[in-house]
């Protein structure tokens, strides 16, 4: 079931990390291309804690469930971001509900949040001499965030080489991704084994839900965040029924 082994590239990127199913993937992504992978997460507020603790255990997972793959994880880095949740008043950083605003954006968008995260992404890098930035933003299930759309990120990335007269880029493997296909890719990277991992340990709900196990993993089910990735994992599973995996089979 594995993709043919990709060339290794010697150069080091570091990796968008929140311990979602996203970031995940493109973390498996990123080990199987790079020698050496590093990880960077933010502490911003979020009203629940979930996703800082999910990211721990899922790196060690990673590490323990593919030896290939552990030599190249490097270190792991968490930036205090308490000023972005103090100047955002947003569903993910207060506790209200989740809902569309009038200008058709769900209210748990953090204004200006991964521009934040990839200006800051990239001056670890050039304290860390790694030029590549890699994040799971998706232009195809993007809630309607206009900081994941690709021409944002293009904008973002050139103004980044510039300010920082370095040769800085911004890797979306998911940008053109649909959920059914962030799965698929998952499972080309790292089998059944990966999709086992995203499932029990990766964390995407919205309410910070870890008692409810659906065959998708852990949440509340009925958040947009649970919505996405219930509705992805559905058509994946029907595009392919013969994938041979036992334990994709469900509980
Ligand atoms: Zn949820």
């Amino acid at each position: 079931m594995s993709a043919p082994q990709t060339a290794v590239d010697s150069r080091p990127a570091l990796v968008l990390f929140s311990g979602g199913q996203d970031s995940t993937t493109c973390l498996a992504w990123a080990l199987e291309r790079h020698a050496h992978v590093e990880t960077v997460g933010f502490d911003y507020g979020q009203r629940h804690s979930v996703e800082l603790t999910q990211r721990r255990v899922v790196r060690e997972q990673i590490a323990a469930a593919f030896p290939a793959w552990a030599p190249r994880l490097g270190p792991d880095h968490v930036l205090d971001l308490a000023v972005l949740g103090s100047i955002s008043e947003s569903a993910l950083t207060q506790d209200r509900a989740i809902a569309l605003q009038d200008n058709g954006l769900p209210n748990t968008f953090v204004p200006g949040r991964n521009l934040v995260f990839l200006t800051l992404a990239a001056a670890l890098g050039y304290r860390r001499s790694i030029r590549l930035l890699v994040g799971g933003m998706c232009e195809t299930d993007f809630s309607g965030y206009p900081d994941c759309r690709d021409a944002t990120l293009q904008a973002q990335q050139r103004a980044l080489a510039l300010g920082l007269a370095e040769d800085v880029q911004i890797l979306t493997p998911l940008m053109w991704r649909d959920k059914a296909q962030i799965w698929a890719l998952a499972h080309e990277l790292g089998g059944a084994a990966l999709i086992s991992l995203v499932v029990e340990h990766t964390h995407t709900c919205y309410l910070g839900n870890r008692e409810t196990r659906y065959d998708w993993g852990y949440g509340c089910g009925t958040c947009p965040a649970c919505e996405l990735r219930s509705a992805g994992w559905t058509r994946w599973r029907a595009q392919t029924p013969a994938t041979g995996d036992s334990k994709l089979s469900g509980t």
